[in-house]
């Protein structure tokens, strides 16, 4: 019997921790969860999951008016906000259930309370007053949406956390960012039917991503009424006295709006959790500093998922925690894959990529062949719709393999789950051209672009 009164014990209840408890508890381990908010982390709880629901919510506006063009006639149709809110709160209580039964069902120690380190082996349990030692400890907090816009007024405004209960919808809404949150919720509230204004301080939204979906991208959110003001900051946030709030940029223009939201990054959850104390070590940001195999630098402490400061997705938390039971209990050490991770922007439309864009490749091959089709999608004909779907297949010329693949378009996001497949299997052009097509998909635009559109030789294209 262990000296400890855990074998492992996990902090935080998201993604990350809650599958590393409940496998290792699994195992016949005595492990104990702690968790001060709700089970499921931000993914489930105020992230992914409601998110997910609210795309679904917005998208109906749209497939209303393309109903008419295939001899539907729709009636009046009308939006409750109430209803959609109540409707996830409801199945987010079910996923949480479902997060808790599965570490119950494994006979792990459920624990709903802040819990903070007071030593290498020691836990501080709030609401219980009470601290337990544990062998080994794994720190999966998470992180927490940046609330710092560095203006005056910016305590005003609301962040993806609470954006998922406002009491009613806004009929108009800025946003700050440019990333993943800040252009997933402008094309949602443009949905809805919310006045939208982005405001990014950089010269295109989705830094990173792939130039040419970038821009497409940016031309739909134009085209859906949404104003997407690039090269802008806040410069400060103001009250008025008809509860609107006034946002002035810093070209010196002001909007009004009834919610001003910030999506311009998020934090470690690492405040005040006790770290110095057990002596790990975090970066100046304050995100615990891992090596190749989740482990911080000490050595019975471990963490996973966002409040490291690698790859901020559900998949990669979990990914890291399999990795971890890999290596520390079964005796088999496996370092997570960081590399060509697929992912999807859910905006509307919705982009899935994976690999690199045509811009980092240049700068790792010296000649990349790119496959480009920028088209109106079949459905779109009938309904009248202009939402046009991009798809790029960037090639290394010399090797033939593809390197990066990127979609714009309606189910790019299921797509890059299985493209994602062929790319980590290093899938060649020729893989691609020798697939039959599947008819009549948009999809199968992906394997009957025979010749490149352009190459691109020492980052410059060459049009063919
Ligand atoms: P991102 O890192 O994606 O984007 C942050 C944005 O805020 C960037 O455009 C950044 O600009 C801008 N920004 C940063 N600081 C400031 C500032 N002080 N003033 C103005 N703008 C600023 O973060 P998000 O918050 O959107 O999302 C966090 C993470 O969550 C993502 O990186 C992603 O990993 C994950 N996520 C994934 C989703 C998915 O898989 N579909 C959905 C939502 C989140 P700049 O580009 O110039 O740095």
């Amino acid at each position: 019997m262990s000296q400890y009164d855990y074998d492992f014990f996990v902090i935080g209840g998201g993604s990350g921790g809650v599958r590393a408890g409940r496998l290792v508890a699994g195992m016949g381990k005595r492990v104990g969860v702690a968790e001060e908010y709700r089970w499921g982390g931000a993914c489930v709880i105020r992230g992914c999951v409601p998110k997910k629901l609210m795309v679904y919510a917005s998208q109906f506006s749209e497939e209303f008016e393309a109903a008419r063009g295939f001899g539907w006639s729709v009636g009046e149709s009308s939006f409750d906000w109430k209803t959609l809110i109540a409707n996830k709160d409801t199945e987010l209580e079910r996923l949480e259930g479902l997060y808790q039964k599965g570490l119950a069902n494994n006979k792990a120690d459920i624990i709903n309370s802040r819990a903070e380190l007071r030593g290498k082996h020691e836990v501080y349990l709030k609401a219980l007053d009470k601290t337990v030692t544990a062998e080994r400890i794994l720190i999966a907090v998470g992180g927490t949406p940046s609330r710092n816009a560095g203006v005056d007024g910016d305590d005003m405004c609301i962040t993806s956390d609470e954006v998922f209960h406002l009491s009613e919808l806004p009929k108009s809404i800025v946003i700050a960012g440019g990333g993943y949150i800040a252009v997933e919720f402008a094309c949602i509230f443009a949905g809805l039917g919310s006045k939208v204004t982005l405001v990014y301080r950089g010269e295109q939204i989705l830094r990173g991503f792939d130039n040419d979906i970038r821009n497409a991208l940016h031309d739909e959110m134009l085209a859906k009424g949404i104003d997407v003001r690039l090269g802008q900051n806040f410069s400060k946030i103001e009250g008025t006295s008809t509860g609107l709030k006034t946002v002035s940029l810093t070209d010196g223009s002001s909007i009004e709006a009834d919610q001003v939201m910030l999506a311009i990054g998020r934090n470690p959850m690492t405040n005040g959790l006790g770290l110095e104390t057990a002596g790990v070590e975090m970066d100046a940001r304050g995100f615990v500093k891992v090596d190749d195999y989740s482990k911080t630098n000490i050595d019975n402490i471990w963490s996973v998922g966002d409040v490291t400061n690698r790859v901020a997705l559900t998949p990669v938390a979990i990914h890291e925690s399999m990795c971890l039971i890999e290596t520390e209990f079964k005796g088999n050490p496996t370092k997570p894959d960081h590399d060509l991770i697929a992912t999807a922007v859910f905006t509307q439309p919705e982009i899935g990529t994976v690999g690199l864009s045509e811009e980092d490749a240049g700068q790792k091959y010296p000649e990349l062949n790119v496959f480009r089709a920028h088209f109106r999608p079949m459905k779109n004909t009938l309904s009248g719709a202009t939402e046009k779907m991009m798809m790029k297949i960037v090639v290394d010329a010399k090797s033939d393999v593809v390197v990066g693949l990127h979609v714009m378009g309606h189910g790019a996001g299921e797509m890059a789950q299985a493209l994602g497949i062929a790319v980590k299997m290093k899938a060649t052009k020729a893989d691609f051209d020798r697939t039959m097509a599947v008819h009549p998909t948009a999809a199968e635009e992906l394997v009957t672009m025979y010749s490149p559109s352009y190459k691109v030789v020492n980052c410059e294209r060459q049009e063919s």
